[in-house]
């Protein structure tokens, strides 16, 4: 166990607990990328938090819920900030491990004046999060309202956390991204939701997706995998939803929004529905996707990831 402790606060009830990844985006942009060898002057260099778990984790806890993140980062200065950050989002860091055996994850990214990048992504700690981790965090994963896995640590540690979470009657969310074909058929049989967005459901089914319907389509190969409900996320469209009581796909329609850096808005919709899965348990799905479309409308209208995701005090409390 690498400097992982409960830090007093093992018995906490959270309401959304994710086990997933941290990354450091290093974002550097210039008039055109770099070739091969060459070294080139940009004119705008920023650090931004990142990594689909963590995001997800920051959106829901700025609605408001009780959080908790089960990952790995490295013991570097890298890590020691994303801790931080962590703390100033009000994420428990009890069961965040820091590693000397590998550095944070991060992602280099270089932006052209064109809006086109190149990206190297280590996901370096990330990769180190396993059954041990996930042992020490037993009492959060299996007592918490609503349990969220990506893709971004290794699927095993993903699957672990699901059957975890779903054998002690959490509820799941498995957000299969980054998507790979021939997923193990028990990360669907421990989800209670399935949300991807259209290329990830493109992948995982084989249905070329590029319509409503396609996502329809897509959505009801999943939801015959055995989870119990499916959404498909679609930008500005909104999202189609279905679900194993009603499987008649269903479209929900996106907020009109100016869109200024879409960057993130799939983690935004993710961290917003479990934190309505958390709080208001009893509302229909179709509902809870409805109030997340409009949270994650909001995060398009600004630059950056987590620094576009709205706070609960600046949404109109009807959505509440
Ligand atoms: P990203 O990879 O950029 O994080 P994604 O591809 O995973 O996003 P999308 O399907 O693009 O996910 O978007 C997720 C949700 O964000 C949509 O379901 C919608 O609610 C909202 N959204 C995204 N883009 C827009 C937009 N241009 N206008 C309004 N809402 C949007």
């Amino acid at each position: 166990m690498e400097n992982m402790s409960c830090g007093g606060s093992c018995a906490a009830v959270f309401d959304v607990v994710v086990v997933g990844s941290c990354m450091t985006d290093l974002v550097s942009q210039a008039s055109r990328l770099p070739k091969a060898g060459e070294t080139i002057h940009g004119h705008k260099f920023f650090i931004g938090y990142g990594g689909k778990g963590a995001n997800q984790c920051i959106q829901a806890g700025r609605l408001g819920a009780r959080t908790a993140m089960v990952c790995k980062v490295g013991k570097d200065y890298f890590g020691d900030s994303y801790i931080l950050n962590f703390k100033n989002n009000g994420v428990s860091t009890d069961f965040v491990g820091q590693t000397d055996k590998a550095a944070t994850g991060a992602a280099s990214i270089i932006v052209n004046d064109q809006g086109e990048n190149a990206i190297v992504i280590v996901a370096g700690a990330n990769l180190l999060l396993g059954s041990e981790d996930l042992r020490a965090a037993a009492p959060p994963i299996t007592s918490a309202r609503v349990l969220l896995c990506q893709l971004e640590v290794r699927p095993a540690t993903s699957l672990e956390a699901l059957r975890m979470a779903h054998s002690s009657g959490v509820k799941t969310v498995f957000n299969p991204a980054p998507a790979v074909p021939d997923l193990d058929p028990e990360f669907y049989s421990n989800s209670d939701v399935v949300c991807c967005n259209e290329p990830e459901a493109e992948l995982l089914t084989g249905v070329p997706v590029v319509s409503l319907e396609d996502a329809g389509k897509a959505g009801a190969v999943l939801l015959g995998r055995g989870c119990r409900s499916v959404i498909v996320t679609l930008g500005s469209e909104g999202c189609v939803m279905m679900s194993v009581q009603d499987p008649t796909p269903k479209h929900i329609a996106g907020q009109k929004v100016t869109a200024v850096d879409s960057t993130g808005a799939g983690d935004s919709f993710v961290g917003a529905l479990a934190f309505f899965m958390a709080h208001h348990p009893t509302l229909p799905l179709e509902e809870m996707a409805r109030r997340a479309n409009h949270i994650a409308a909001i995060s398009v209208k600004a630059e950056g990831t987590q620094g576009s995701y709205p706070f609960r005090k600046d949404l109109p409390q009807e959505l509440f």
